[in-house]
């Protein structure tokens, strides 16, 4: 019986990770610490809270007693450390609780695993440590910086490596890339905004506390992720909630830039990969194998949105008087190109060899079949797109704890 600290498991991934986990293992148990930010919401992880197996802790990493206390009570296995302020725009506004939160927090958890953990010394002085303890710091590859957009309408991506080719045999899908270079995790650390500095800064910490400590880490660091439960900042979110009430959509600049898109539960398989079978004190890429342009993917978005709700030129029935749009209004006509971001990255991209060849990852969603899962989820959800928009979630919380 294996118990998960899962930190930030009411954001979208940290969720998703504790929705996926559940499922696939029935001996675990999960501790759950969120502090319940504007990000975090309760309603996305209701059904699992009725779950014996979790316990969920109201909370900051932060907070040292706290994290103590969790540790104290519960036999810690595995720290999953999905806590983070998480959205670049909002670090450009405001640098300061990225740098605590990301930064500190890392650190206090790390802390406090590592004195609970510690069983004695070896002959160098090292701290020795319990058996199949492991602490994994969620990452990201804006970590590396910014790479260039030198092959501007795009090209298949050929794949070095006997395991990748094996991998990719059979597979629908013809990764595509807009550049020579990707990011390996040999790629020097070159974070651009707050936010990137901030978890760059993280990955150093941990990566130290591997080194001096012998602490046992692992780092993942994952592209762009999309999937149900993602707060309607993000683009893919954004995108779909503006377009269902009619509302323009803000591109940033010309629309161009570039990311690397994973399906959420993808990522979460790459995570307990990591946990079962990384090596001590690596870094591992995990990525989807599918750049691709921001407006390239707002105009996938409306294509697909049309094709799902709209029927010989009318709103199919089931969506009339549900969400404000009309087959009128669904078009790139919607599409408002507003100031670029501060700084803003040209193109991440990610090469997984190291992943795929030793922990056997492989992203098995297809974006096309990702994307439109995703908008059906949302077209299906949309009582909870409006609570974490108002804030209704936080009631919710009040209500029941
Ligand atoms: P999110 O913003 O949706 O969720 C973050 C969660 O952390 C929220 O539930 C929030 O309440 C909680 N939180 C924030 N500050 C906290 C604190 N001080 N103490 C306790 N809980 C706190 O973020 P996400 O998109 O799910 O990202 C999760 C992690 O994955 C982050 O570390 C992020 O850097 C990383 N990541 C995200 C992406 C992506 O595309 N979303 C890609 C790569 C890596």
């Amino acid at each position: 019986m294996r118990t998960y600290l899962i930190t930030g498991g009411s954001g979208f991934i940290g969720a998703n990770f504790i929705k996926y986990m559940l499922r696939i293992y029935h001996d675990i148990n999960i501790v759950v610490l969120d502090k319940l930010t504007y990000a975090g919401n309760l309603g996305t992880i209701r059904e699992e809270l009725k779950d014996s197996r979790v316990t969920f802790i109201k909370g900051d990493i932060c907070n040292r007693e706290l994290v103590e206390n969790i540790f104290a009570n519960h036999d810690i296995d595995y720290v999953v450390n999905f806590a983070a302020e998480s959205h670049v725009d909002r670090s450009i506004e405001d640098p300061g609780i990225f740098l605590k939160t990301n930064i500190l927090g890392t650190q206090i958890l790390m802390d406090t695993a590592k004195k609970h953990w510690s069983i004695g010394r070896d002959e160098k002085g090292y701290p020795t440590y319990k058996e199949g303890k492991k602490f994994l710091q969620v990452s990201t590859d804006e970590v590396y910086g910014s790479l260039k957009r030198d092959i501007p309408e795009g090209r298949e991506l050929s794949i070095e490596g006997e395991e990748m080719k094996d991998l990719l045999q059979g597979r629908e899908v013809i990764p595509k890339t807009f550049g020579e270079k990707l990011f390996t995790e040999e790629t020097p650390l070159d974070p651009r905004s707050p936010y990137a500095v901030s978890k760059a800064s993280a990955d150093m910490l941990v990566r130290s506390y591997g080194e001096t400590y012998r602490f046992p880490i692992n780092i993942t660091r994952c592209s762009n992720n999309y999937g149900p439960y993602q707060f309607p900042e993000k683009l893919i979110p954004l995108i779909i909630k503006n377009i269902l009430e009619g509302e323009k959509l803000p591109v940033y600049g010309d629309g161009r830039q570039v990311r690397d898109w994973l399906y959420v539960e993808d990522h979460c398989r790459g995570i307990d990969l990591a946990l079962k079978k990384g090596r001590l004190g690596e870094i591992y890429n995990i990525g989807g194998f599918n750049e691709e342009q921001n407006i390239n993917i707002v105009k996938l978005t409306i294509d697909i949105i049309r094709k799902l709700i709209i029927e010989n030129g009318q709103l199919k029935d089931e969506y009339r008087g549900v969400i404000r749009c009309t087959p009128e209004t669904i078009s790139y006509d919607l599409i408002n190109h507003v100031q670029d971001r501060l700084g803003h990255d040209a193109r991440y991209a990610i090469d997984p060899a190291k992943t795929v060849g030793e922990l056997g990852f492989y992203p098995e969603t297809p974006f096309t079949e990702g994307i439109e899962r995703t908008i059906r989820w949302y077209l299906e959800n949309q009582d909870w797109m409006k609570e974490v928009v108002t804030g209704d979630y936080k009631e919710y919380y009040d209500k029941i704890y």
